[in-house]
């Protein structure tokens, strides 16, 4: 029984390290390398090959190598019934608050506007949106979500989200489903995506969507970049609608050098580093899903194939 490592992105000998202070005699295995293909019982990976998990007889569990498994299913030829995994870490889940936090941090106090006064020696105050009146929608209220609603409310933000199903959060005014949607956009000063790309979820930030969003709006995406419709975005951007937008993920990854975001003023982007899987925090968990799926027991934070998450 081994371990088969496939990742293009994550440090293989990082990994085999941290999973055999759980499970000493763990064998591993690191994509294209995998040997008898039969021995392979767990895959551990990020956006495997089209086709590769297919080519394993005896997979009895993919563990994602992040939260999200969208980069799994997007295999057509996922073999049907083997189940799948994702990572939980509240590791991930600061750094994807803080990250959150930190542009509208940076839209809400002006942060942009004081860096260009400083290079022309200016000295001019400008007064705040109170925080209190400001509203922070957090689209997708799961194990990310609901971390960085309830960071949000506790600085003093109007905080609001949006899920499938409905919510209670303390301190946060939440709507759930299509019924909903409509109504929490109209008060998302930032609108900050935390969902799950599915079918669904898919191009959910769109032109209608966006208009929907108050007047100068500002748009927080550290998701997945097939949640945005990119030219809906510039377009809103550039009629002033939307003030601007901070980017964790992009539709190409990274983007043609020719993409407009690239010097937009507007537009901040940073290469899909919101929240970065760590081995240190993460490997406790794999070591448990691999013991449990060799022991005939269910794995831990298996996903819907149905709903995509
Ligand atoms: P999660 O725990 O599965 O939560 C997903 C949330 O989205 C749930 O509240 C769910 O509603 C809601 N949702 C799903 N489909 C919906 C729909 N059709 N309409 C309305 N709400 C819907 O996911 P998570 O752990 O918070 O992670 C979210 C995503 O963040 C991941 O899937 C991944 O793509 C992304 N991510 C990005 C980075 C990065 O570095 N940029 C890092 C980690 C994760 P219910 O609660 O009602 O089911």
């Amino acid at each position: 029984m081994t371990l088969l490592f496939m990742s293009e992105w994550d440090s293989a000998g990082e990994w085999t390290r941290d999973l055999q202070a759980f499970i000493p005699d763990l064998e591993v295995r690191a994509w294209p390398d995998v040997g008898n293909a039969a021995d392979i019982d767990v895959a551990l990976a990020w956006k495997p090959p089209a086709g590769a998990l297919a080519t394993l007889p005896n997979l009895k569990l993919v563990q994602s190598l992040g939260m999200g498994v969208d980069h799994i299913f997007a295999d057509e030829q996922l073999p049907e019934g083997v189940p799948v995994a994702r990572l939980v870490d509240p590791f991930m889940a600061m750094q994807m608050s803080e990250y959150a936090m930190l542009w509208v941090l940076y839209q809400h106090r002006m942060t942009e506007l004081y860096t260009f006064q400083q290079v022309d020696k200016q000295w001019k105050q400008h007064r705040p949106r109170p925080t209190d009146i400001t509203t922070v929608g957090i689209m997708g209220l799961g194990v990310l979500g609901e971390d960085a609603a309830r960071k949000f409310a506790m600085m003093g933000f109007n905080t609001t989200g949006w899920s499938r199903s409905e919510k209670s959060i303390a301190g946060v005014t939440c709507f759930h489903g299509e019924t909903g949607l409509t109504p929490f956009l109209n008060g998302a000063d930032y609108l900050v995506c935390l969902l799950p790309l599915t079918p669904e979820t898919e191009a959910i930030i769109n032109r209608e969507t966006l208009a929907e969003l108050p007047e100068g709006a500002y748009v927080i995406n550290l998701a997945r970049g097939g949640h945005l419709v990119e030219d809906d975005l510039l377009a809103a951007i550039d009629s002033e609608h939307i003030a601007g937008a901070a980017l964790d993920v992009f539709q190409d990854e990274p983007p043609a050098p020719e993409h407009r975001f690239w010097h937009h003023p507007k537009i901040r982007m940073t290469p899909h580093i919101a929240g970065l899987t760590n081995a240190r925090t993460c490997a406790e968990q794999v070591a448990e899903n691999i013991k449990r799926i060799r022991a005939g027991e269910p794995a831990l934070n298996l996903v819907d194939p149905a709903k995509g998450y």
